[in-house]
């Protein structure tokens, strides 16, 4: 995340203005006040939750020229120097950039010499857990034997990584992820200063895209402010990140955990319809079920109460593959339909739900009306498109889909009838079944449900000579298509 322009001006000066971190804050403080600061310090925790902040405020505490308690007044001229960082008495490196020995040594040439100015020499160290072990080995020996008037602030987000030769010479102090009510507040407070307004979902919605992190927050707002003129919406945050809202996942998971078929497609087709990036939306997804996987098992949430573990674990497993299946995808909403049809029918209930769900003539009646001729009229003006369509979904079925005769359509059915049961079988094979409607859908635009029937066991469509010249039509035209 590179827009940082929020982040560098709502960060805080003072140690009463750091949120969320009150144990740190009021250790600090009393050492300061107490002058009992310690030499080494070590920050541990996420990004962007304020460990360099905490840092820079202890530095000019120490500092200032005209200190209130513990904080800093920030305008006198240890201060200002500070804050503008023209100051050579603070000294902030990148481990990550500056990895080497050769660096660490340089560092401790400069801490050898009495500041130049402030009483306090204060050195942090970023991503400490990223230097070599030379640099490591060099930093420890200058631990062991600080000189007085250097303090180091050593940070990180990967304390495992850190040899504990060094955690056992500083000071530790964990940093907490920021709670998204604690972010909502200072997002709610940026919004406002910035003269725009905001929804109270949409700051939710920002808050726990932060994940915890104020830069990931306010980055995020900084993206979005500059696309917004006036109220900031779930709708706008939606559009301008390309992520999905928790409330959007958890409506997603609704369809899915109470059987909605149609709408729980008709929400992916949507995604994909909008343009939005269905890798990114699988993502998000997997989190979202990540996270209530943990909480379900370490019995932490009352969210969706009446699912079941295992139906959780079905739900992972269905979309963990169709992941897998995405890249590969002709057509990228297809493994997550396939994975919604999966998880959301019985075979039992297949038939009679796909066709409830799919738009069904509601007169109730089964005879063939007169929109379900057209509708077949459509199909089999598209059938050689069809099947190229299925011949791109998958190699194997166009082979038995080359033997389908449409007849009828009819409830929202239409019916294949085949000559063999090998290849009526082929066909009725769920997963089959939903390419074959896939394709259809694309090509004729209308939402159908496929239904293989044997030849010898149908007894005939309604009486409708039309078909009948159409459906010899077809069948010369479904024979041209080559494998
Ligand atoms: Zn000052």
């Amino acid at each position: 995340m590179s827009n940082l322009v929020l982040y560098r001006k709502y960060r805080p000066q003072r140690f009463e203005d750091v949120i969320n971190q009150e144990h740190v804050k009021t250790t600090l403080q009393n050492a300061i006040i107490n002058k009992r600061v310690g030499h080494a310090y070590l920050f541990t925790g996420p990004r962007g939750v304020g460990k360099t902040t905490m840092a820079r405020i202890l530095a000019r505490a120490l500092n200032c020229q005209n200190r209130t308690g513990a904080e800093p007044c920030n305008e006198c001229e240890m201060c200002k120097q500070l804050l503008i960082g023209s100051s050579l008495d603070i000294l902030e490196i990148d481990a990550a950039s500056n990895t080497g020995v050769d660096n660490i040594r340089e560092l401790i040439e400069h801490v050898q010499y009495a500041p130049s100015q402030a009483s306090f020499k204060v050195i942090v160290i970023d991503e400490v857990h990223m230097l070599s072990k030379g640099a490591f080995n060099a930093l420890l020996k200058t631990l062991e034997e600080p000189p007085a008037h250097v303090i180091f602030v050593l940070a990180t987000t990967e304390v495992h990584k850190v040899p504990a030769t060094i955690v056992s010479r500083t000071q530790r102090f964990d940093f907490k992820r920021v709670s998204v009510s604690d972010l909502s507040k200072l997002l709610e407070f940026v919004v406002s200063d910035n003269k725009l307004s905001i929804d109270q979902e949409a700051l939710v919605a920002i808050a726990e895209a932060a994940d915890g992190s104020f830069r990931d927050g306010l980055s995020l707002l900084d993206q979005i402010i500059s696309y917004s003129s006036g109220k900031i919406t779930l709708g706008l945050i939606e559009e301008v990140l390309g992520f999905t809202s928790k409330q959007a996942l958890m409506q997603f998971m609704d369809l899915i955990t109470s059987d909605k078929t149609a709408l729980a497609v008709g929400f992916v087709s949507q995604l994909n319809y909008r343009g939005r990036d269905l890798f990114q939306f699988h993502k998000d997804f997997m989190e979202f079920l990540r996270k209530l996987l943990l909480a379900k098992i370490s019995k932490e949430t009352d969210a969706y109460p009446g699912l079941p573990l295992n139906r959780l674990v079905a739900i992972i497993e269905a979309f963990q593959k169709a992941g897998s299946e995405l890249k590969w995808a002709n057509i990228p909403s297809l493994p997550l339909e396939l994975a919604v049809v999966e998880l959301t029918q019985t075979d039992a209930g297949l038939t009679r739900n796909v066709a409830e769900d799919f738009s069904p003539p509601k007169n109730g009646s089964l005879k063939t009306s007169a929109t379900d001729n057209e509708t077949l009229q459509k199909v089999l003006d598209h059938w050689p498109q069809i099947l190229e369509k299925v011949k791109d979904y998958n190699h194997s079925l166009i082979s038995s889909m080359k033997l389908a005769e449409p007849v009828e359509v009819r409830a929202g059915e239409l019916i294949l009838l085949f000559p063999y049961k090998f290849h009526k079988d082929a066909i009725e094979a769920r997963k089959n079944r939903i390419i074959i409607d896939q394709a259809i859908e694309e090509a004729v635009g209308v939402k159908i449900m496929a239904k293989p029937i044997l030849k010898n066991e149908w007894k005939g469509a309604e009486p409708n000579a039309e078909n009948q010249t159409l459906n010899s039509a077809i069948k010369i035209l479904g024979g041209d298509i080559q494998n």
